[in-house]
């Protein structure tokens, strides 16, 4: 996926009009934050949240941070207790993430959270994603500039190294000047440090008022990925089936899947599938009613197809039930 033509993107009213133009239509600019470059697109747009993934050759479907103007913005998707509010207040615009509870009626992309029922929101400081924010007036999902498993990006030419050909704008805005990435807070009780980062746990705990539980380092969770509470359907389900069972709730892909309840790509389209991912597993988890089973066709593996074949993986491994 190397054959985009990439621009450069003056942060003047001509550029910022261009990237906006690109964000409406589904498109990927990677923009300047205070930490590092964000590789930005709708959070409302599935298709746009399937590019940045396959932008970045990620190979699991973590979830995004959401970028928004400002507190009043934010709390159009997410639900902000006194701890929230006392953060945001304090640290916003900054290099701090909250993650929250979603708000039901959020419109964001369901792959945005990875199916979860909680968002990561912030509000960046740096005046270019600022005025990008303001023009374009919506959501940015936005993670870090750079092929996956890469350093972040702190400057245009990071940028430039790791995506040109893969994205279709970069917009400049010199060096990032935290130059690491935002500290991440769970407000579950009680607040828990998800990742340090360009706020010190010392300056929130003073806030707060209180310490932050941490995630012990050698813990298996190492992504919310990973974490039980992770959208998987209450059904059971199956993988790589081509011929499901009586009454068996069977879920395509690609053109074979005649039959099929639901078909996460007719055309075959792994960006396609990975958009309707997360609609498909609820609508057959609806159509299965808690008792049918749910069976998917096989989903290649090469591409987002690792990213979809790990989430399916994870949604078909025996769960524990209390
Ligand atoms: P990045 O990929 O640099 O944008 O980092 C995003 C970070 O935010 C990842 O470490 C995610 O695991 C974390 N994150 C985003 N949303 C959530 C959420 N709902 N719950 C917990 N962690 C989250
Ligand atoms: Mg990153």
């Amino acid at each position: 996926m190397s054959n985009i033509d990439t621009q450069l993107l003056q942060p003047d009213a001509l550029g910022l009009d261009q990237a906006v133009q690109i964000l409406q239509a589904g498109g990927l600019v990677a923009m300047p934050t205070e930490t590092v470059y964000g590789l930005a697109g709708d959070a409302r747009n599935d298709h746009a949240v399937a590019r940045i993934f396959a932008a970045k050759g990620r190979p699991h479907f973590n979830p995004l941070i959401v970028h928004v103007q400002d507190l009043e913005q934010a709390q159009k998707y997410a639900h902000f207790d006194t701890n929230a509010m006392a953060l945001a207040l304090a640290f916003w615009p900054g290099a701090l993430t909250l993650v929250l509870p979603l708000r039901l009626e959020s419109g964001l992309a369901p792959l945005v959270t990875a199916g979860l029922d909680t968002v990561a929101l912030r509000v960046p400081s740096h005046q270019v994603a600022r005025d990008l924010l303001a023009h374009f007036d919506g959501p940015l999902a936005a993670p870090s500039a750079n092929p996956s498993g890469r350093i972040s990006p702190t400057r245009v030419q990071h940028v430039v190294q790791g995506l040109w050909g893969r994205i279709d704008a970069i917009l400049e805005g010199g060096a990032a000047l935290v130059g690491v990435e935002s500290t991440i807070i769970g407000l579950s009780y009680p607040p828990l440090l998800l990742r340090p980062g360009g706020v010190s746990a010392a300056q929130i705990e003073h806030v707060l008022n209180a310490s932050l539980a941490t995630i012990h380092p050698q813990s298996a969770i190492v992504a919310p990925g990973q974490l039980a509470s992770h959208y998987a359907p209450n059904a059971a389900v199956r993988l790589g089936v081509m011929q499901p069972l009586v009454g068996e709730i069977w879920v395509g892909f690609g053109p074979d899947c005649g039959g099929a309840a639901l078909n996460l790509s007719p055309s075959a389209d792994l960006a396609e599938a990975a958009a309707n991912l997360f609609h498909l597993m609820r609508e057959a988890d609806l159509l299965a009613k808690g008792q049918a089973s749910i069976a998917f066709a096989p989903i290649p593996s090469h591409g987002l197809g690792a990213a979809i074949n790990d989430r399916l993986s994870r949604s078909a491994a025996p769960r524990p039930r209390c």
